[in-house]
């Protein structure tokens, strides 16, 4: 099944308003209409009203860096998928440095993505094993728990709008380092990217596990951009550091349009 490139940058707690309204304008002079390539911007909280305002819509899509689980209530300082149904196209949910640092569990995790079907927004999940899960063995069983947790909630109709990032916590960079961090290898994330097909595939069916799109994140710089969007079983990517500059990020993009065979249009 041909599924859409989905290319995604998540800008993490960085830029104030107006760094991010630049960013934007320069990313929209250089980044083309791609049919064939939807891209997908996840700036902080406070910068996605003014920038759902800015962004060209035949060019990209607002995405949420998180959001809670509850639709409204007495939860100080959180924002509810709810609130970002009209603004945002899809939400990360379950990023590593919301597990890692803000201790969010699979329980929350699965709260977050029936939130976000409830909302009609989509989730990407992240999932992926730390280091020392990887040298001990452990990354089938990471993805298996990690995946039957997240989606406990999730009925095979849901799939066609969930989509699953594979992001193994040892090749994600500072934000900084992306050109030269330890990357994955292409043999390493295609067989993630197979064990994550199969649970799919024996939790919910082939025909809907077929429709989910599945990302790599880690370290994505334009050099090795086109490598992993060859990777068999991988839908795109999920950007971080590199999505912060225009140069770079505008490249992987074109990296993903190229592989497409063209079909811009201006
Ligand atoms: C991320 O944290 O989602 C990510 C992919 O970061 P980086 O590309 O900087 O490793």
């Amino acid at each position: 099944m041909k599924r859409r490139i989905l290319i995604a940058g998540n800008w993490k707690m960085h830029l104030n308003t107006s760094q991010a309204s630049m960013l934007v304008h320069r990313l929209q002079e250089r980044i083309k209409i791609y049919r064939d390539v939807e891209v997908v911007l996840f700036p902080s909280m406070l910068t996605l009203q003014p920038l759902s305002m800015q962004i060209d819509r035949r060019k990209f899509r607002l995405g949420a860096q998180n959001a809670f689980y509850e639709d409204e209530g007495a939860f100080t300082g959180e924002v509810s998928a709810t609130m970002l149904r009209d603004l945002v196209h899809y939400v990360l949910i379950g990023h590593s440095e919301r597990r890692h640092n803000f201790h969010e569990t699979d329980k929350e995790i699965a709260k977050k993505v029936a939130a976000c079907l409830r909302n009609d927004l989509s989730p990407i999940l992240c999932v992926g094993e730390t280091k020392s899960e990887r040298l001990a063995k452990e990354t089938k069983q990471v993805l298996h728990d990690q995946l039957h947790a997240g989606l406990s909630s999730v009925v095979a109709s849901d799939l066609k709008d969930i989509v699953i990032a594979y992001e193994p916590t040892w090749a994600l960079s500072d934000g900084h380092n992306y050109k030269d961090h330890v990357i994955a290898k292409p043999d390493q994330i295609a067989e993630a990217a197979a064990v994550i097909r199969r649970n799919l595939t024996h939790m919910f069916g082939e025909r809907a596990a077929a429709k989910v799109r599945i990302l790599y994140g880690g370290s994505t710089n334009p050099e090795v951009a086109r490598s992993y969007l060859d990777i068999e079983g991988i839908d795109g990517l999920l950007v971080g550091g590199a999505s912060l500059n225009y140069h770079h990020f505008s490249a992987i993009v074109e990296a993903a349009y190229r592989l497409t065979g063209g079909n811009s249009n201006g």
